[in-house]
């Protein structure tokens, strides 16, 4: 059978080969146009996702860095408070007897408080009928307002330490006033009367934790303002050694007082009311009696008078002086 096709039909069959030729072309760039954009888009997704998981590991890593600073800042302040209780403990060693018209005078001091504990120092004290200097830490007095109004009231003196006990209070003599300011303001505010210009540097006016933030010189800068501003600082001749290794070691806690105090006339005696010292609660009746026994009478800082001022100054108890830095 002869298959005869007309031009037409040829013509048709090329027309239609044509069109399909070019709608599978088409077909075809739009196809791979749509994978290629699923596959960017999957590329993007995944992109974001590491970006996402990049971001939070170097949350996490700020983090962890932050947290590093920060247990580095407190070993640093650990380690000063041992160093100058060890200081302190060394001094002792030197002469500073002052034949103080044959009267022994003992000023007790707490540094750091209120804390929970306090309750049970103001009972000791109470019992022996003693008073004491509280150098308060001014956060912990809007934290135990009733705890600073009773120790006033009981008749001991509360006196600033600092507001926040952060060692960057030394960045600059701005900071430091501000720090001071707030905590005379909070102590202030608890006992409804203005406070004598007295108060205690946190780790001391020799401490060298300060140079991390205000530099070599900053303690000798802040010591000579302050004493131009009519402040006096309190330092201490006898150190109880409470925020030592030795903090629970309760024989020590009191052969460091009661040696301390052996030809010390007038003593500055230096404890912690902080929670973690309960070898020193239960230590310190012992210490009150046996200086008792020795003739101390107890004084406070709001009791202080001139001739005891001027001994104090001699002694370095009072504005010790912080020489300037080669
Ligand atoms: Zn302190």
């Amino acid at each position: 059978m002869k298959v005869s096709v007309s031009r037409r039909q040829l013509n048709t069959l090329c027309v239609f080969t044509i069109i399909s030729v070019l709608l599978i072309n088409v077909y075809n760039a739009f196809y791979v146009n749509a994978m290629q954009k699923q596959q960017i888009k999957n590329l993007e997704s995944e992109l974001a996702k590491a970006e996402g998981l990049i971001a939070l590991k170097t949350d996490e890593l700020a983090n962890l860095n932050r947290m590093l600073e920060k247990q580095k800042k407190e070993l640093e302040i650990e380690k000063e408070n041992v160093r100058v209780d060890n200081l302190q403990l060394e001094d002792i060693k030197q002469p500073s007897v002052i034949n103080y018209n044959n009267n022994k005078t003992m000023f007790l001091t707490f540094d750091d408080g209120p804390s929970s504990i306090t309750p049970r120092v103001l009972d000791v004290l109470k019992e022996h009928g003693v008073n004491a200097t509280f150098f308060v830490v001014g956060s912990f007095v809007d934290k135990y307002p009733g705890y600073v109004a009773r120790a006033y009231r009981e008749g001991n003196a509360v006196l600033p330490h600092s507001y926040s006990h952060d060692y960057s209070i030394y960045s600059t003599l701005d900071t430091f006033y501000e720090d001071l300011s707030k905590a005379r303001e909070s102590i202030e505010k608890v006992l409804g009367t203005d406070l004598p210009p007295f108060f205690r540097f946190p780790g001391g006016a020799a401490n060298q934790v300060s140079y991390a933030y205000g530099g070599k010189d900053i303690m000798y800068l802040i010591t000579e303002d302050v004493k131009k501003q009519g402040y006096h600082y309190i330092e201490w001749n006898v150190c109880a050694g409470d925020t030592t290794e030795y903090r629970n070691n309760k024989k020590k806690l009191i052969s460091n007082v009661l040696d301390g105090c052996k030809d010390r006339d007038l003593v500055v005696a230096l404890f912690h009311d902080i929670a973690q010292n309960t070898a020193m609660l239960e230590v310190l009746p012992e210490i009150i009696t046996a200086l008792k026994e020795q003739g101390y009478k107890f004084k406070t800082f709001n009791q202080l008078n001139q001739e005891e001022m001027d001994n104090m100054m001699k002694l370095g108890i009072v504005d010790m002086e912080i020489k300037k830095p080669k």
